[in-house]
C-alpha cells in the first residue's frame, strides 16, 4: 500500500489487488461488536525507532492518533515470570552471577552503540553470544529468546546481526494507533483511493505472465486479466515463484533458498486479566506448548474492547508442524490447558470468545551471511519487482520496514519508468 500510495503521488496509474477482504496483511485486525477498537490478528506494536512508519503517519496528518506506553516484558525462569526490560531488571535477574550480569550488560551496551552489523553477520548468534556473554547468560536469556522466535529447527542458524538489530533499535516504550492498526491501514487505503489507486479487495492474483519486454498480464481469480507495464509482488518468496512463470532457474533457486517459519496464534477474549501487569512473557518450550504470552490489554486499555481482556498465546513453527494441521479446537485446548501455570486461579470460564490464526510465512530465517543471498527489489524480469519480509535484513520484520521497502520500490519504479508518468499529483517526493 505504501508503494501504491507513492506511485499514485508520483502520477502513475495504480491497481492494487488484495486477496483478503481488508487491507493490512499480517498486521490487519478485526473489531467485534461492542469493541471501540480493532485488535490485530497477530500481536503488533511499534517502536519509537520505527521512523518510516511514524513519518508516514505524520505525512498523513494523523500524528495525534499515535499513542505510546512503557510496558513490562518478562521471561519465564525457574517456574516464574522475571521482568527483563531495563538495566535495573537485568541486575536483578535471577540465575546469573555478578560476573554474568556484568558481561551481559557490557555486551548489550556495545551492541546498542556499534553500527557495524556487517561484522556480526558472518557468525551465528549462538557462537557470538556464548563467547561474549558467557554460557550461563546464553542459556538463561538468549537461547530462550532465539528459540522463541526461530523454534528448535532454526535457532542455531540465526546470525548475530539480527540480534544486533533488535538490541540496537528497540525501545521500551511501545507505540500504536488509536482505534487499532486496522484503523491506520484503512486510512492509508482511503488516501490511496483518493489519489486514484484502484484498490480491489477479495481479488487474489493467480498468475503474472510476461507478454513482451516490460509488459505483464496479471490474471486474477475474479474479473478480466489486466495488462500492465510494471508489476510489484509483495508477498513470500513462494508466492512470487507460484505467480510468475518466467523466472529463471537460477533466480528461482535463490528464492527457494530463503528459509522462513510460520506463526500460530490463539487470541482470547477474557472476562478477567490473566497476569497482573506483564504485556509480554517469553516462555520456555520445555514447559509450555507455546512460546509467548502477550496480554494486549496491559498495553491498550480493556475499555477499548468492551471491558474484555485480550490475550495472545503465540508460537512460531514450520508449516508442516502439527499446529498447522490440528483442528482449531484442539490447538485451543492444548494452549488453554497451559494457562493455569501462568495464573493458578485461571478458569476456562473466563474465556468469552477465541480465534485461531495460522500463517505459514511469518518469520524469515536470517542465517550467516544472509544479506549476500537476499535478492534485490528489482527482479531479473523487466518491469517485475518483488518486496517482502525476506529482504529487510538485518532488521526484524515489521510494518516500519514494509513501509520503507514499499516507498523504496516506488522510487525505484518512478526512476526506471519516469518517461511513462502522467501529470504528477504531488510535486514533493519522499526522501528515502
Ligand atoms: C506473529 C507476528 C507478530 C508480528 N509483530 C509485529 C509487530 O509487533 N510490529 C510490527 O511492526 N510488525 C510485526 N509483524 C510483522 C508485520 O506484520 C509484517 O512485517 C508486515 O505485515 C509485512 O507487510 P507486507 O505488506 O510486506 O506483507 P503482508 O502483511 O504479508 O501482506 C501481504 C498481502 O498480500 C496479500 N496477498 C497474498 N497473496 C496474494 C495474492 N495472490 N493476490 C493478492 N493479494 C495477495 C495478503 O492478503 C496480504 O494482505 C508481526 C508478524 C507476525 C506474523
Amino acid at each position: 500500500m505504501s508503494a501504491a500510495y507513492d506511485l499514485a503521488r508520483y502520477g502513475h496509474s495504480v491497481t492494487l489487488f488484495e486477496a483478503d477482504d481488508r487491507v493490512g496483511g499480517l498486521a490487519s485486525g478485526f473489531r467485534e461488536s461492542g469493541w471501540a477498537w480493532s485488535v490485530e490478528r497477530f500481536y503488533h506494536h511499534w517502536f519509537q525507532t520505527d521512523t518510516d512508519l511514524l513519518g508516514l503517519v505524520q505525512e498523513l496528518g494523523v500524528s495525534d492518533r499515535l499513542w505510546s506506553k512503557r510496558v513490562v516484558t518478562a521471561f519465564w525462569h525457574d517456574g516464574q515470570p522475571c521482568q527483563l526490560d531495563s538495566p535495573l531488571s537485568l541486575l536483578r535477574f535471577p540465575g546469573l552471577s555478578l560476573l554474568d550480569r556484568f558481561r551481559l550488560g557490557a555486551t548489550l551496551l556495545w551492541l546498542r552503540k556499534t553500527r557495524n552489523w556487517q561484522l556480526l553477520e558472518s557468525v551465528t548468534a549462538r557462537e557470538w553470544l556464548i563467547r561474549y556473554c558467557g554460557p550461563r547468560a546464553y542459556e538463561t536469556i538468549w537461547k530462550p529468546l532465539l528459540l522463541g522466535k526461530f523454534a528448535e529447527a532454526y535457532y542455531g542458524d540465526v546470525n548475530m546481526a539480527w540480534v544486533w538489530a533488535r538490541v540496537h533499535s528497540r525501545t521500551s516504550a511501545l507505540w500504536a494507533f488509536k482505534g487499532g492498526f486496522q484503523a491506520f491501514f484503512d486510512l492509508l487505503a482511503e488516501r490511496c483511493s483518493s489519489l486514484g489507486v484502484d484498490l480491489r479487495l477479495r481479488v487474489p492474483v493467480i498468475r503474472v505472465d510476461q507478454v513482451g519486454r516490460g509488459t505483464h498480464v496479471v490474471r486474477t481469480a475474479v474479473g478480466e486479466p489486466l495488462e500492465v507495464d510494471v508489476c510489484v509482488v509483495t508477498g513470500s518468496p513462494g508466492l512470487l515463484t507460484r505467480l510468475v512463470s518466467d523466472l529463471s532457474e537460477d533466480y528461482r533457486a535463490r528464492l527457494e533458498g530463503l528459509k522462513f517459519i510460520g506463526a500460530v496464534v490463539l487470541l482470547l477474549s477474557l472476562t478477567r486479566p490473566l497476569t497482573s501487569n506483564t504485556y509480554w512473557t517469553g516462555l520456555p518450550k520445555s514447559h509450555f506448548p507455546f512460546l509467548v504470552l502477550v496480554e494486549h490489554t496491559h498495553f491498550a486499555p480493556p475499555n477499548c474492547f468492551g471491558g474484555n481482556h485480550v490475550v495472545y498465546c503465540g508460537d512460531y513453527c514450520h508449516a508442516d508442524h502439527d499446529y498447522f494441521k490440528m483442528a482449531p479446537e484442539d490447538v485451543f485446548h492444548t494452549f488453554v490447558d497451559a494457562l493455569a501455570s501462568l495464573n493458578p486461579e485461571f478458569n476456562p470460564s473466563w474465556i468469552n470468545r477465541w480465534w485461531l490464526f495460522r500463517e505459514p510465512y511469518a518469520q524469515p530465517i536470517p542465517s550467516v551471511n544472509y544479506s549476500a543471498r537476499v535478492p534485490s527489489l528489482r527482479t531479473p524480469c523487466d518491469g517485475l519487482y518483488w518486496l517482502s519480509m525476506s529482504q529487510i535484513h538485518p532488521w526484524d520484520r515489521g510494518v516500519n520496514h514494509a513501509i520503507r521497502l514499499g516507498r523504496a520500490v516506488a522510487k525505484l519504479i518512478d526512476g526506471d519508468f519516469s518517461g511513462r508518468r502522467s501529470a504528477p499529483v504531488a510535486e514533493q517526493r519522499t526522501e528515502l
